[in-house]
This record gives structure tokens, C-alpha cells and sequence, in this order.
């Protein structure tokens, strides 16, 4: 079904040429400003003879920038030699977001991995998708899309993968977890996750390609711990695939805890205000333990609401901004498995 409809994006590099290259995939995009224009997303291609090909994509959400800057740096550093195999590399997935510094898309307001696997004749971000979809993901052995909480939440940099039903399978994608060596991981089941099914790493699933997530940090910036997470898990996961030799694998300080996501360890604000948070990220919580104070600046007298965790785990996120509103995520929890 994925190879039905061709991709109208033309990309500059040969995806099967020893060497490296950095180029653009253009996406035509006729406007007002530039009439016979493109937008040019950045990709690279390492290949050096036969072997695996890793897809390692970043900027899917153009507000998280840890996978930018360590494949930025991969791609400009990896030479040929000191491959075997093949290394694609889009750093900046969803081009106009990221440029934008921005979740979604700033030309139609399109979640880029929310609308996989994408539409060869739709909007730009539907477009990408379906480039990704069409182009990439089938030449890949293994995918990682490289991801942290964007603007509004900050996480405990981890890695993350989908449960799948079949155990050989799981077990295997679960390896591949533990070798990008981040001190906490998680496993999302099938039914978990918004429309997972339209994520880049739902569609990559489908195709029988093994694919890993990461959730490195956030609050629309980069901090120096999720960035060296990030550097440190994609040459592991080279290494785990044989495209980098053994030796360049860097072990994690401590062994990954593995976790899991069970539907009632997200807290959400029932009111609109402001979010005084009293856990953080990395905090080991208990059932009850006071989570977070929500306040009425607007309506004197008023008193706050405190909110409990509704079970013990581990905070992988919290919301940054502090104002919110009804409906707003302020905590997700990874409990043990
Ligand atoms: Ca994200």
C-alpha cells in the first residue's frame, strides 16, 4: 500500500552511493513570496558497502532540539570508513516547524506525527509524512525518531518503544531499548499513545521495521544532560546494528530501568490556573503524594487546588508553562513493568 503513490518530494542525494552527502529534499511549494520555490529540508546519507541502514530522524516536532543537535553533529562527523552499512539522517523532519521553532507546522498547522503515514497529494506536513513513509522508512533496518517534550513539558531523557503482540518480536525491539543505554526507558502497549497509529514510529511498525522513540528533555530548549543522551544513545544504537564497531558503544552509568505507561499515570489540570509543580522529573513518587498546587490569581479569596499522584511511579514529565488550562497534561508517570 506504502509504494502505491509516489512521493512528490525529489531529494538531492542517491540513497544507494558510497560516501557522504549532505543535501536537501525539495518540497515544491508555490507561494506568494517564491513563485517556482522549495522548501528545503536538510538531510544527509553516510553509506560505506553493504550492510544495515539506520533512519535517525529529529525535528519530527519542531520545539525539541536534542536530536537536532546530535545528528547535526553525527552527520558532520561520521566519515565512511568508520561505517558498514548505511546512515540516513533527517535532522529537521517537519522543516517549516522546526525552522519555526515550533510543535506544529507554521504553513498548516499540521502535527507532523499525528498524520502518518501522510498523503503524496496533500499539505506540506502530509507531503513529509508521506516521503518518510514512501521513501525512507522502506530502505530502514531500524528507525529513531528522536523526540522530548517540546515547549510545554520537560522529561527524564528515556527511550521508549511500542509493546508488540507478538513476544520474539518485543523481546528483540526491547535489545535495541536498552542498547541506546538512557537510565530509564519505557514500553508503551499498542492501544497507549495518541493516535500512535499516525506517528512516524506506528507507521514503521506496520512495515515490520523496528522502530525507537526518545523523550530526551525539553521546555523548547536543550539542556547539556539530554543532548549528551542523545549523542551517546545514537552511536550505541549504531553500534548495536554493526554499522559502527563495537567498540564505539558507551556504557550508560547506571543499567536502564525499564518501565511501563499505564493509562491512569497521567494527571491533567481540572481548572484553569497557575501550575505550582512540587515534584520534578526523575522524582521516585508514592500513591497520594501531594503533585501539584493549581492557584486563582484572578478570583481573590480564592483557594488553590492541590492535586495528589494517583499512583506511586517514577515522573517522566511535568508541564513547564506555569499557567495552564482545564484539559493541560501536568505529569506523566512511568511505573515499573
Ligand atoms: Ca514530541
Amino acid at each position: 500500500m506504502t509504494q502505491k503513490r509516489r512521493s512528490r518530494l525529489v531529494p538531492d542525494v542517491d540513497f544507494d552511493r558510497d560516501g557522504v552527502q549532505h543535501g536537501y529534499v525539495r518540497l515544491f511549494h508555490s507561494t506568494h513570496d517564491s513563485a517556482y520555490g522549495f522548501i528545503p529540508i536538510p538531510i544527509s546519507v553516510l553509506r560505506n558497502g553493504t550492510g544495515p541502514t539506520a533512519l535517525f530522524v529529529s525535528g519530527n516536532h519542531g520545539d525539541e532540539y536534542e536530536g537536532q543537535v546530535a545528528l547535526s553533529e553525527l552527520a558532520r562527523e561520521l566519515q565512511p570508513a568508520d561505517i558498514k552499512g548505511r546512515i540516513i539522517i533527517l535532522p529537521m523532519a517537519n522543516y517549516p516547524a522546526a525552522l519555526a521553532g515550533r510543535r506544529v507546522s507554521p504553513i498548516d498547522d499540521a502535527n507532523l506525527n499525528r498524520i502518518f503515514p501522510g498523503d503524496p497529494d496533500g499539505s506540506v506536513s502530509q507531503q513529509i509524512a508521506w516521503f518518510i513513509t514512501s521513501e525512507l522508512i522502506p530502505r530502514a533496518n531500524l528507525v529513531c525518531d528522536l523526540h522530548s517534550g517540546g515547549s510545554s513539558l520537560m522529561y527524564s531523557p528515556c527511550a521508549l518503544m511500542t509493546r508488540f503482540e507478538d513476544a520474539e518480536r518485543t523481546a528483540k525491539l526491547r535489545e535495541a531499548l536498552i542498547a541506546f543505554g538512557t537510565p530509564l526507558a519505557y514500553i508503551a502497549e499498542p492501544a497507549q499513545g495518541q493516535g500512535a497509529d499516525q506517528t512516524l514510529g506506528g507507521v514503521a511498525a506496520q512495515q515490520g521495521v523496528m522502530a525507537l522513540g526518545t523523550e530526551l528533555g525539553g521546555g523548547g530548549t536543550v539542556t547539556p544532560v539530554a543532548a549528551d543522551m542523545a549523542r551517546r544513545g545514537v552511536r550505541n544504537l549504531l553500534a548495536y546494528l554493526g554499522i559502527l564497531p563495537e567498540r564505539a558503544r558507551v556504557a550508560p552509568p547506571a543499567p536502564t530501568r525499564v518501565l511501563g505507561v499505564s493509562p491512569d499515570a497521567f494527571l491533567y489540570a481540572p481548572e484553569n490556573g497557575v501550575f505550582e509543580p512540587l515534584a520534578a522529573p526523575g522524582d521516585m513518587v508514592t500513591a497520594g503524594q501531594p503533585a501539584c498546587r493549581i492557584h486563582f490569581p484572578e478570583t481573590p479569596g480564592a483557594a488553590p487546588v492541590e492535586l495528589a499522584f494517583p499512583r506511586a511511579g517514577y515522573v517522566l514529565c511535568r508541564r513547564v508553562p506555569a499557567r495552564t488550562k482545564r484539559g493541560d497534561c501536568l505529569f506523566g508517570l512511568g511505573v515499573d513493568a
